[in-house]
């Protein structure tokens, strides 16, 4: 077992696919890596997660454990349960005297959770791979439906809604996108705005012309029954029947322990990334859901986790010998 003290090549925030995929290439190209995970995936809300070959309809939980087992198997891998608190940049001699030949390096605290001990990890570079929060609209019992009635990933739980009512509920200026995304699902789709005006009235039409109704008024809550949902309530007490449907979340970018370091953010919040997956801070990278275009799929983020690793492991390669950053 490896001394959980010695500086690190990466200290990866997030345990989810993005993290431990990175995690994995790294650790297999002798790399020391720590990886950080607070264990709150926004995927624990679904029952099944679907479309990632050989593990199509297996439990979001168990994808994890998997990945975490496998990772964990390399002598220089390490899992700590904690959420990162506070990423500080080394200067340059202190990243020298650890023994980081390019001079970048991190102190990275974490809170231990589930009464896991709080750490303190010195890395030459952090992969912030920590995924998203997000906010749900404001209705009552939404949080009661979703992950069963009521989706966020189209690709990922649409196919099982196959031909039934549906709606879209959200508030954003992509729900015409969604909408039409639905629409190779089931015909039977009704778009509820929350009194927002994020369609234009062009996009309404097109919608329109392939039977797809907008309803603009505000809405009070989603109605159900022993059996599931059964529709929305509109706030003037109309309700639209529907058995489910998809709902486009408000998503956060958790990059607070950075504070006063912080890294650029595109328009919706997410952490803006070069083409090698380097943030506005030298040494910090990031990927996964967190970076642009936001949430996709466990495949995609495990492959881009994969894709930064190599350019993560050949910076550092550079850093030491001095040859300079190079993308190929
Ligand atoms: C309800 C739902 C259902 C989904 N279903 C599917 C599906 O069926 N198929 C599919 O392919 N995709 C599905 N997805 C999408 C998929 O889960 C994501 O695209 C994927 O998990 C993103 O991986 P990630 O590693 O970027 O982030 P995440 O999986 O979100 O992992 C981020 C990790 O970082 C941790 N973290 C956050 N902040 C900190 C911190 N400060 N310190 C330490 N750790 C931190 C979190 O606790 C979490 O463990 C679903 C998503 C949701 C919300």
């Amino acid at each position: 077992m490896e001394d959980s003290n010695l500086p690190v090549g990466v200290a990866i925030i997030g345990g989810g696919p993005a993290g431990l995929s990175a995690g994995l290439q790294l650790v297999r190209a002798n790399r020391r890596i720590t990886v950080l995970d607070s264990n709150r995936p926004r995927h624990a809300a679904t029952l099944r997660s679907h479309g990632f070959l050989t593990r199509d309809g297996v439990p979001p939980l168990e994808v994890r454990r998997l990945a975490r087992e496998e990772f964990e198997g390399y002598p220089k891998a390490r899992v700590a349960q904690a959420i990162a608190s506070e990423v500080t940049p080394l200067s340059h001699e202190e990243a020298v005297a650890v023994g980081f030949p390019d001079g970048i390096g991190f102190r990275v605290r974490g809170t231990g959770v589930r009464g896991s001990a709080d750490v303190e990890v010195i890395s030459r570079r952090v992969l912030i791979a920590a995924g998203l929060t997000e906010d749900l609209p404001d209705l009552p019992m939404i949080r009661a439906y979703y992950g069963t009635a009521l989706h966020s990933c189209i690709e990922c739980d649409g196919f099982e809604k196959s031909d039934t009512p549906l709606v879209l509920i959200g508030e954003t200026s992509d729900l015409f996108a969604r909408a039409l995304l639905i629409s190779r699902i089931s015909s039977d789709l009704v778009v509820l705005t929350n009194g927002a005006d994020t369609i234009t009235p062009t996009q309404e039409a097109q919608l329109a012309s392939i039977g797809i109704r907008v309803e603009r008024r505000k809405l009070d809550d989603i109605v159900g029954d022993q059996n599931g949902m059964t529709g929305v309530r509109l706030a003037d007490g109309e309700v639209i029947p529907s058995v489910g449907g998809f709902v486009r979340p408000r998503w956060h970018a958790p990059v607070e322990f950075l504070g006063d370091n912080p890294v650029e953010r595109d328009d919706w919040g997410l952490v803006v990334v070069n083409k090698r997956g380097e943030t506005s801070v030298r040494g910090i990278y990031a990927v996964g859901d967190i970076v642009p275009p936001g949430p996709q799929q466990i495949a995609i983020a495990a492959g881009d986790g994969a894709r930064v690793a190599a350019k993560l492991n050949m910076d550092m390669i550079r850093g030491a010998l001095g040859v300079g950053l190079v993308d190929d």
